[in-house]
């Protein structure tokens, strides 16, 4: 047996499946310091290397998923969530290995959560391991707390709104306190969130996409004046496609019979769409191409207009219309994207 053998191994739970009622948004998608409340606890409970940490949400769960983007986490939807915070403390525990001796269990809406209090409690709680290890603050024990396997039974039968709070209150004597007067800081209220230095940017929720597709190109769409600059350039028949959603005469366009190598791009804003050897003749007397250069360059929109379902294909970084994907075109894709020769510049490639 090796010494790593020896410390007990502890697993986090992040309980963030509450609805924010008295705030009037998603209090997890708070960006604390440009960051979001949700992201910032996941960080700080990694901090602490755990077994594994899982991720309880509820409410709004797809953006909050979102919100987790390339953390070492597993997710879980405690789907009778709105029961209170017993519901989602059950489905965390519920979703943990069997493996782990203890459970590190954290709320989302404490601004001063730190990795440090939380490696602290860590290292209290391995020191004796059969005990919990509870943070103090306001006067009662609380969250951050972590609690050893044993608990877990009486944990899972607990209902409503009563979290871990009541067990560490009826088993007090079992539980080491470690004092974190700031925690008792939270974000119920809008006014609570004005008087905490650092909470920014309330109504704009975190996008962790990333505004560069995976062959390099930024998909930034274009300033208000960007755009008015480049749609000066257009041709009245161009600004017909690309902005009102037209389209061109067949076998009228430039670009029917370019047959060259090279690149074909988005007229107003220049994001590659289309390379040469993805070209072939539909024989319809529109630009065809079974595949786009890259798939994140090009939009896919239901479109009923004309009395008939099509997908609408639109620039990814513009939203500018383009033309329209259908399922018969030849392999290996067995698309064929449509396009209108206004809606594209050509460009050659180098000899
Ligand atoms: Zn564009």
């Amino acid at each position: 047996m090796n010494a790593a053998a020896d410390i007990p191994r502890h697993a986090a739970i992040l309980l963030a499946a509450g609805a924010s009622s008295r705030l009037g948004q998603p209090k997890q998608l708070l960006a604390l310091d440009g960051e979001p409340l949700l992201r910032r606890a996941a960080r700080a409970l990694l901090a602490t290397a755990p077994a594994e940490l899982v991720v309880v949400l509820g409410h709004d769960a797809e953006r909050l998923h979102a919100a987790l983007a390339g953390l070492p986490l597993r997710t879980c939807v405690a789907l009778d969530h709105a029961e209170g915070l017993a519901a989602s403390l059950r489905a965390g525990l519920a979703a943990l290995a069997p493996d782990c001796a203890g459970a590190l269990v954290a709320l989302t809406d404490q601004p001063a959560l730190a990795a440090a209090h939380l490696c602290a409690l860590r290292d209290a709680w391995r020191a004796a391991p059969r005990r919990a290890v509870a943070s103090a603050y306001a006067g009662v024990l609380g969250v951050p707390a972590l609690l050893p396997r044993a608990w877990f039974d009486e944990l899972m039968r607990l209902h409503g709104d009563t979290g871990a709070r009541s067990l560490l209150r009826t088993r007090a004597g079992e539980v080491t306190a470690l004092a974190a007067p700031a925690l008792a800081h939270d974000l119920d209220t809008p006014a609570q969130c004005a008087a905490t230095p650092g909470v920014t940017s309330m109504t704009m929720p975190f996008d962790p996409t990333p505004h560069r597709s995976a062959s390099g190109f930024d998909l930034t769409p274009p300033s208000a004046d960007e755009r008015e600059r480049l749609a000066a350039r257009l041709t009245p028949e161009q600004r017909y496609v690309l902005f009102e959603h037209g389209t061109e005469r067949p076998f009228c366009g430039g670009l029917l019979d370019e047959h060259g190598e090279g690149v074909f791009a988005c007229r107003l804003c220049g994001l590659p769409l289309f390379r040469s050897e993805t070209k072939f003749d539909s024989g319809t007397g529109w630009p065809s191409f079974f595949t786009p250069f890259d798939p994140a360059h090009v939009r896919a929109i239901r479109d009923t207009s004309h009395g008939m379902v099509r997908t609408e294909i639109r620039c990814a970084r513009c939203d500018s219309h383009l033309g329209h994907v259908f399922p018969d075109g030849p392999p290996p894709t067995g698309l064929r994207y449509c396009m209108n020769g206004a809606a594209l510049a050509f460009t050659a490639a180098p000899e």
